[in-house]
């Protein structure tokens, strides 16, 4: 599960990390004023989509040349930059052609920035515990920086049991740059990443950038933490109904959210191959062989070892829901649930959602005969087939 940037600096700051000031605006005049509250002062206006890479994003047919991320210092301009980040969908390298609807902008008072450095932790899985990266040239080229040279990424990793220690956030303090007083900040900031991924089971917890401000007359520069992203382990949600609560579902597929709440586990994909079939492993079987034998999966779907009539009728809906899906490939192996009792489920749901698209049925395992004798005397208009491959082709031709 994602959230919004706001959101990730809020469990930041309430670990002890320094962030911006800054307000959350719902309407172009939401914005406005929180501009007016936080004093006229510069403002960044900052849309809030789960997808990264909105400084360089842009919005779909609003023929204007900034993204999601803009600096802006005077009201006008304010009411006019939240009036397009409202009205059109924000498009960036992470969020596919068709945008992100913004519905939340964060008005935050401008950094002053004088460098900008990455802090990111992930799941290492070859070491088996998280890692601390950190980068001294963060910002929005950092995908570019370590592609070009890895040797500039810092690591350190994490012992799961004791946390980021003061030891290793002080020593990439010292490597990324900062002296003096700025040490402290920086290692403030990195203890409070480190304690919010391990205690809210994040899969990703980043900053970047982390930003050093330019130093006023003798004051020295202030360390804070722009932007943050975190993703959390959804296996571990319900151990943390806090975060559960910040979930945002419009930012979600609306097809994998209701097949969430059915108990399906299904992932939107582009092709016009819809696909039925019960386990993961055989459905990324089924995956593979459709693109074998030339055709294009429109989703993954696992209706589960033990899905009743209820779950099948709800997966065809979902499947049949998206107007791409030009034939539907259902490949059930009856192991846990018999083969008769998947076809009366798929009898039952084809009488209910009436699908006008193709259909080739694959049924292999206990009560074998009895399900492929039941489809065929339903009188339905399925296609059976033999094998998986006598299966994928003939999807594929229903295709077209
Ligand atoms: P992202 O593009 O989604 O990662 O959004 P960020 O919040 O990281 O902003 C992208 C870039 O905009 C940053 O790397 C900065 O260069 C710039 N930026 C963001 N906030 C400020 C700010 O307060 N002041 C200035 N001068 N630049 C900012
Ligand atoms: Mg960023």
């Amino acid at each position: 599960m994602k959230i919004h940037e706001y959101q990730a600096k809020e469990l930041l700051a309430a670990a002890g990390a320094a962030i911006p000031l800054g307000m959350v605006a719902t309407t172009p005049q939401a914005a406005v004023a929180a501009f007016e509250h936080q004093g006229h002062k510069p403002v960044v206006l900052k849309a809030q989509v789960h997808a990264g890479g909105r400084g360089k994003g842009r919005f779909k047919d609003s023929g204007k040349d900034f993204g999601g991320v803009k600096y802006l210092t005077k009201r006008e301009d304010v009411a006019a930059v939240a009036e397009v980040m409202f009205k059109y969908p924000l498009v960036t390298k992470q969020t596919g052609p068709e945008g992100q609807k913004v519905s939340k902008v964060l008005v935050q008072e401008a950094a002053d920035i004088d460098r900008e450095i990455y802090v990111g932790i992930v799941l290492d899985r070859g070491l088996g515990v998280p890692v601390l990266m950190a980068c001294a040239e963060g910002g929005v080229e950092i995908e570019e920086v370590a592609a070009r040279s890895p040797e500039k990424i810092l690591k350190a990793m994490i012992n799961p049991d004791t946390g980021l220690q003061p030891f290793q956030a002080r020593r990439l303090a010292f490597e990324l740059g900062f002296t003096g007083d700025q040490i402290g900040q920086a290692e403030k900031i990195m203890t409070a990443l480190g304690r919010v991924f391990l205690d809210k089971d994040c899969t990703l917890a980043e900053i970047n950038p982390l930003i050093v401000s330019k130093s006023q007359g003798d004051k020295p520069g202030a360390v804070l933490a722009l932007d943050a992203k975190m993703t959390f382990d959804d296996n571990a949600l319900f151990r943390h109904p806090d975060i559960e609560a910040l979930r945002d579902l419009s930012e979600e597929n609306p097809a994998e959210v209701r097949a969430g709440k059915a108990g399906l586990s299904f992932i939107q994909l582009s092709g016009n191959i819809g696909c039925l079939v019960n386990g993961a492993g055989l459905a990324m079987s089924t995956m593979d062989i459709i693109k074998y034998h030339g055709g294009e999966p429109a989703n993954f779907l696992d209706v589960g070892g033990g899905a009743n009539k209820d779950q099948v009728t709800e997966a065809l809906r979902i499947l049949l829901a998206d107007p791409r899906v030009k034939a539907v490939l259902i490949n059930i192996f009856g192991g846990i649930m018999k083969c008769d009792t998947i076809a009366a489920a798929v009898i039952a749901a084809f009488k209910e959602v009436q699908p006008k698209v193709p259909f080739v049925v694959r049924l292999e395992g206990t009560n074998v005969e009895q399900g492929r004798a039941m489809l065929k005397e339903s009188g339905l208009n399925l296609t059976p087939a033999t094998d998986l491959t006598d299966a994928a082709k003939k999807v594929v031709a229903a295709a077209g």
